[in-house]
């Protein structure tokens, strides 16, 4: 699957190959390769998902890696990485790139950010220096990044306050019509999100003008920050009968094996998540049956099992619980690398499984039992 550099520009073509019911499986074809679907992409939020070679990534068949503006941006610069090849290059990653449009992280630094109509000033986590994000310099910064997919600039909004989330996404697509505007690669796609909190009128309104600018893809934003499932679920079921068919549909943040089932049953193809690198710092690991695992437990000590009989990745072909649990005690650094290969593995083994199964038209069938695994580990 794996292509080289093109410099022709990509149609961003996104051909959906099956359905069933409101899942799809389809490609979405992108300068640096073709991205099938579903799709988990792991974070590289610094230019590197943590732990893990770019060489790793692709023999656990990556095909979509997220970076972070607002990180880049501060450090090393997005000059700078433009000036050393652009991000493909710099972080030697030759397959398809996503990065967020620094949005999400400058609306956390609650108390360190001013919000206003033109855009949002902020302090610098790591010196305390001033910066301004507008839709414009959002774009400037992902256009120097190089990725093949960029977002929208958007205000993520507290899911439950209807006050400031209609404020959030008027705002919000203000500022997507801005970006459009902005923009001036031809060999990016940019992709709109969808805001509007837990409130069905507000997502619905969200979902009919953003998709009224004819992007190549969009978002599902403000979702995995607090609310409920059952909110997640409705506020997917309300932008699936809006967002068209023929363009992927990204919810941003969401990574645990069953939401990626929970969102593939309504019409998600791609998914992003920390999750799997962070939960590998925390000696967590995730499986499909028997839930998550903190492998810092004594039970682990003289535990000769893999972490999941039932996996493939290289983790579980080599080691025992028992060996992990001794690099973690011993904090050596090959546990993060070791655990972050199995959970990254998870997920998108997950997603080629679904994606095989919705081929196969039993796509259903796989969710009810993947969705009862899952219930039954997490007892
Ligand atoms: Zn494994």
């Amino acid at each position: 699957m794996t292509q080289t550099s093109s410099v022709t520009p990509a149609p961003f073509i996104f051909d959906v190959q099956a359905r069933e019911v409101r899942a799809r499986a389809g490609v979405f074809h992108t300068p640096h390769g073709d991205i099938p679907t579903p799709v988990f992409a792991p974070v590289g939020t610094q230019a590197t998902v943590k732990a893990v070679t770019p060489a790793q990534l692709n023999e656990l068949g990556v095909d979509l890696i997220l970076s972070n503006t607002y990180h880049l941006y501060l450090r090393p610069g997005d000059e700078l990485v433009a000036k050393l090849g652009g991000l493909h290059r710099f972080m030697n990653w030759d397959r398809p790139i996503l990065t967020d449009s620094g949005g999400f992280q400058v609306f956390s630094l609650t108390g360190i950010r001013k919000i206003d109509e033109d855009g949002v000033t902020f302090k610098s986590h790591i010196d305390g220096s001033m910066h301004r994000f507008t839709p414009e310099k959002s774009i400037a910064v992902q256009e120097n990044l190089g990725a093949d997919i960029i977002m929208a600039f958007d205000e993520c909004a507290m899911p439950h306050d209807r006050e400031y989330s209609q404020r959030a996404m008027v705002r919000t697509h203000a500022w997507a019509e801005r970006c459009l505007h902005a923009k001036a690669r031809s060999d990016q796609a940019l992709f709109g999100i969808v805001q509007g909190g837990v409130f069905p009128d507000l997502r619905k309104q969200s979902a009919e003008f953003i998709t009224s600018l004819g992007l190549p893809g969009y978002a599902i934003g403000g979702l995995s920050v607090g609310e409920t499932k059952a909110d997640m679920h409705a506020a997917l079921e309300v932008v699936d009968g809006i967002l068209p068919e023929d363009k992927p549909r990204y919810l941003m943040g969401v990574g645990t094996p069953e939401d990626l089932v929970n969102g593939v049953l309504r019409g998600i193809d791609i998914f992003d998540c920390v999750l799997p690198t962070r939960l590998a710092r925390h000696n967590a690991v995730m499986t499909r049956s028997m839930g998550r695992l903190n492998l810092v437990n004594a039970v682990y000590a003289e535990d000769p099992q893999p972490i999941d009989g039932a996996c493939t990745c290289y983790t579980c072909q080599h080691y025992a619980r028992g060996y992990l649990r001794h690099l973690i005690i011993a904090k050596e650094m090959l546990a993060a690398t070791l655990l972050s290969i199995h959970n990254i593995h998870t997920l998108v083994q997950l997603a080629g499984d679904m994606r095989q199964a919705i081929l196969e038209e039993r796509f259903c069938a796989f969710a009810a039992d993947c969705l009862v695994n899952s219930k039954q580990g997490s007892k």
